[in-house]
């Protein structure tokens, strides 16, 4: 038997020994027979769940590539997934809260950190990354809440549409519209399209009045983006 690293030993006083193990794609369960109160050297039983039914994605190729600008530090990820997830866009639409929904062909981006991240039914693409280690953590992140989708997709409700985005005249009519520069941006349009993109806050603009501030406020916080807890 392959992959047969033990994943738990349990032998409490109130349940019977059980040894849990994983083999190829199955979960394993050796348990002592209860009438035997579990002792050592008695004949064990064979339970196994099948992981299909509860893990989806079991393992994806990483793969990097650098944007095409010659001064760009960043790194560009894509992992190119063993399965087709094609069949719980809609229902990771609804968990992850997307940015964006295409049902032909079908994808998904999600804003998570500044980045954007879409889904195809067989590659995950990263836009930006700064190493290989952000791409692993957000990759194994991502392939949890891929798992946990799949195991609750009974119970979720697939969504085909994504929320509103803010209007930036509505957020332009809350700064001071003055073009000062202040905040670093060129215009109070570029700075307001910036607070859309979620890539600024209403703290960042110094002639932003503490009342203007508190509605601007208001105002994003309905289109909030998702963020892992
Ligand atoms: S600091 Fe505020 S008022 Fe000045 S340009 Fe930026 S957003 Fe506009």
């Amino acid at each position: 038997m392959q992959n047969s690293r033990p994943r738990c030993y349990s032998n409490g006083q109130a349940r019977a020994p059980a040894l849990h193990f994983q083999g190829g794609c199955k979960i394993f369960h050796l348990v002592a027979p209860a009438a035997a109160g579990g002792r050592a050297g008695r004949p064990v039983r064979l339970r196994f769940a099948n992981l299909d039914q509860i893990m989806l994605l079991k393992s994806y190729q990483l793969e990097y590539c650098r944007p095409p600008n010659p001064g760009a530090t960043h790194l560009r990820a894509f992992a190119r997934l063993e399965v087709d997830i094609a069949e719980i866009l809609p229902h990771l639409n609804t968990v992850l809260r997307g940015h964006l929904y295409m049902r032909e062909p079908p994808s998904l981006t999600i804003k998570y950190q500044a980045k954007l991240i879409t889904f195809h039914p067989q590659e995950i693409a990263i836009n930006i990354v700064k190493d290989q280690t952000e791409a692993e953590d957000i990759l194994a992140w991502l392939q949890g809440v891929i798992n946990d989708t799949w195991a609750r997709r009974e119970t979720i409700t697939p969504s085909f549409e994504v929320p509103p985005k803010p209007h930036l005249l509505e957020i332009l009519k809350l700064l001071p519209r003055t073009n000062c520069r202040a905040c670093g941006q060129p215009t109070c349009l570029v700075f307001a399209t910036r607070l859309s993109a979620g890539e600024a806050t209403p703290e960042d603009c110094p002639r932003l009045p503490a009342e203007s501030q508190v509605r601007l406020q208001g105002y994003l916080g309905q289109f909030q983006s998702f963020t892992p807890a």
